[in-house]
C-alpha cells in the first residue's frame, strides 16, 4: 500500500491559478476541464473510477443503447460532429466522440484511471482529498462531475438472489451471456427498457417483459444520416450550430413547455402520444395493457418509434400481473404462474439522489453531506450546498432534466461555476459557499412553481424525492439560463472563513 502525498503545487499556486479537482470524466468533466483550462486554471486533476472517458455512454452498452436526443444538439456547442451515423446517436457512436473530444483538448492526459475519490473532507480553506489507491491532494476547489443515474436500482423483490440462470442490470450488461434464442425476461419499461426490448425482440427465443405501470411511449422516427447529409456539415461549425439549435428550439417549445405548464404544447404532445398508441396497437386487451393512467410527461416521456412494433413480435409476451417472488427457474407472478427463464434482465433504473455518494464528504464544522442532506436533497442552484465551500455539484437537484440535452444543461452550468472562481479568483469572494438563507429561498421559489407541471401528476417517477417532490427545474428552459447567467453575490457567505456563519449544530443533526 503506498501513499503519495500530492500538495497540488499548493507552493506555486496563486489565487489566480488555483487548484481543481473534477470528479469524474465523464461529459461534464471533460466539458468542466475544458473550459477551466480556457480560463487560464492549469492545475487540474481529474479522478476517473474507470479506465476510459464517457461516464454514462462507457458504462450502458446494452443492447439498443442510444439517445433519444437528437445527435446534433447533443454535442458540445465548440465542437458539433458531422459524422453522426443516426439522428439519435448510438451509445458507442457518443462514446467515440466523448473519446474524441476528450483527446483533442488534451484533457485525457488530465485524467488519473482507475482512481476514486473516497474521501474529501473540508479543513482551513482547502479541500483534503484521499482517493481509492491512498493518494492524497489538497484542492482549492472540487467539482463533482459524478452524473446523476449511475447508481443501479436493483429491485426489492423476494428470491431476487436464488435465480439460477444469468441475471444483471442494464448497466452491467454481460457481455459474455448469449441471448439469441434464449428465454428471456426484463422486469421494467421505462427509457432503458424499451431501447433494449426493442432490440432483443429481434434475437430472442422469448421475451417476457414485466411491466408495473405503463409507460407513455412518443415516437420520433431515428433517420440514418447518409454522406449527402454529412458532407455539407463537415467544416462547418456555424452549420451544426445552426441545426443544434433548430432542434433545441423544437424541444422547448414542445417537450419542455409540456412538461412545465404550457397547456397548449401538453395537449399537443398527449394528443400525438396517445395517437401513436391508437395507431401502433390495434388489439384492444394489449392496448388497455399499455395505456397509462396518468398524464403524459409525469414520468420522463419515452421517445420510441420501435417499442410497439416490437411488443406485439410474437416471441415477446407483456406481463401485466404482479411479480410476487423470483424462483431458481424464473419470475412468479401473484396469479401463481412461474415464467421459466434463462436470464433475467434488470431494467429497474438507478438511484439519482445518490450524486457523488458514496464518498465520504465533509463541509466546514464536519458536516457530512448525508447530515446536510438528511431531511432532503437539495442545493442552491443545484450546485452550491451551504456547509460545503468551493464545492460545486455538476448536474445537482432540479436541474432541468426532461427530455433536453443534459450537455446544454452542462454547458450552462459549467459558465456559472466559471464566473462564480473568477470572483473568488478576484477576491470578490473569500470562498463560494451558497448561504443556507439563499437555498431555502430558491428552494422555495421551485416548490412554487411545481403545482403546475405534469410531474405532480399523480405517478411514481425517479423525478420524486423520498418526500415526493419532483427535483426538476418548474419553469422554462429560458428563465433557468437567464437566471444562471451572473451569479447573484448576496446569495453567498461574505467575509473569510473566520467570519463565516458556523453551521449550527441543530442543522447539523437535522
Ligand atoms: P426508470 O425510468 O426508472 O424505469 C425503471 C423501470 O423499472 C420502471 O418501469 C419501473 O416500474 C421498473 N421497476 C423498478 N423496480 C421494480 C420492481 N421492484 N418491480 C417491477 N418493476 C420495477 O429507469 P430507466 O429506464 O433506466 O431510465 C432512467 C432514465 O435514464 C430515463 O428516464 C432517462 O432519463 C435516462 N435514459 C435516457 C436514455 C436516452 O436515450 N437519453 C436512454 C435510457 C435511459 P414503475 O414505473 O412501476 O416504477
Amino acid at each position: 500500500f503506498r501513499r503519495v502525498l500530492f500538495r497540488s503545487s499548493m507552493e506555486n499556486n496563486t489565487r489566480n491559478n488555483p487548484s481543481v479537482a473534477v470528479i469524474g470524466a465523464g461529459m461534464t468533466g471533460i466539458l468542466m476541464a475544458i473550459k477551466l483550462r480556457e480560463a487560464g486554471i492549469t492545475d487540474i486533476t481529474i479522478l476517473e473510477k474507470a479506465d476510459r472517458v464517457g461516464g454514462t455512454w462507457r458504462e450502458n452498452t446494452y443492447p439498443g443503447v442510444a439517445c433519444d436526443v437528437p445527435a446534433h444538439m447533443y454535442t458540445y456547442s465548440f465542437m458539433g460532429n458531422p459524422e453522426w451515423e443516426h439522428r439519435f446517436a448510438h451509445g458507442s457512436e457518443i462514446q467515440q466522440y466523448m473519446e474524441r473530444v476528450s483527446a483533442e483538448y488534451g484533457v485525457t492526459d488530465m485524467v488519473r484511471f482507475n482512481e476514486s475519490l473516497d474521501d474529501c473532507h473540508y479543513r482551513e480553506g482547502k479541500w483534503h482529498l484521499t482517493t481509492s489507491k491512498g493518494n492524497q491532494m489538497v484542492v482549492d476547489f472540487v467539482v463533482a462531475a459524478t452524473g446523476i443515474l449511475h447508481h443501479p436500482a436493483y429491485p426489492d423483490i423476494q428470491g431476487l438472489d436464488s435465480f439460477k440462470g444469468d441475471m444483471f442490470h442494464t448497466a452491467r450488461w454481460d457481455h459474455d451471456v448469449s441471448l439469441e434464442g434464449k428465454r428471456v425476461g426484463i422486469i421494467g419499461t421505462g427509457s432503458t427498457a424499451t431501447q433494449i426490448i426493442s432490440e432483443l425482440s429481434k434475437t430472442a427465443g422469448k421475451l417476457t417483459v414485466f411491466q408495473r405501470t405503463p409507460q407513455w411511449i412518443f415516437s420520433v422516427p431515428d433517420k440514418e444520416y447518409t454522406e449527402a447529409d454529412k458532407a455539407p456539415l463537415r467544416g462547418n461549425q456555424s452549420l451544426m450550430t445552426k441545426l443544434s439549435k433548430r432542434y433545441a428550439f423544437i424541444m422547448r417549445h414542445t417537450f419542455t413547455a409540456a412538461v412545465t405548464g404550457s397547456k397548449t404544447a401538453h395537449a399537443l404532445i398527449s394528443w400525438l402520444t396517445k395517437r401513436n398508441l391508437r395507431k401502433s396497437v390495434r388489439d384492444p386487451e394489449l392496448r388497455a395493457k399499455l395505456t397509462p393512467d396518468y398524464k403524459v410527461g409525469c414520468k420522463r416521456l419515452v421517445i420510441s418509434s420501435k417499442f410497439y412494433e416490437a411488443i406485439q413480435r410474437k416471441n415477446v409476451h407483456l406481463e401485466t400481473t404482479a411479480i410476487e417472488r423470483i424462483s431458481e427457474r424464473g419470475v412468479v407472478t401473484a396469479d401463481g404462474n412461474e415464467h421459466e427463464l434463462d436470464v433475467l434482465i434488470l431494467a429497474t433504473g438507478f438511484h439519482p439522489f445518490n450524486f457523488m455518494r458514496p464518498m465520504n464528504l465533509t463541509g466546514r464544522d464536519e458536516l457530512s453531506i448525508d447530515t446536510a442532506w438528511a431531511k432532503k436533497v437539495q442545493a442552491y442552484r443545484s450546485l452550491c450546498i451551504p456547509g460545503f465551500p468551493n464545492f460545486f455539484l455538476m448536474l445537482g437537484p432540479n436541474t432541468p432534466i426532461g427530455n433536453y440535452s443534459v450537455i446544454a444543461m452542462s454547458e450552462v452550468q459549467t459558465k456559472y461555476v466559471l464566473k462564480l472562481i473568477d470572483h473568488w479568483r478576484r477576491g470578490n469572494l473569500q470562498t463560494v459557499e451558497a448561504t443556507e438563507e439563499a437555498k431555502v429561498r430558491y428552494n422555495d421559489y421551485l416548490k412554487a412553481g411545481m403545482g403546475k407541471t405534469v410531474w405532480v401528476g399523480g405517478c411514481q417517477s425517479w423525478y420524486l424525492d423520498p418526500d415526493g417532490d419532483p427535483a426538476m427545474w418548474p419553469y422554462s428552459w429560458d428563465q433557468w439560463v437567464k437566471e444562471l447567467e451572473e451569479p447573484d453575490l448576496d446569495d453567498f457567505c461574505r467575509g473569510t472563513p473566520a467570519e463565516i456563519v458556523p453551521i449550527q449544530p441543530a442543522e447539523k443533526a437535522a
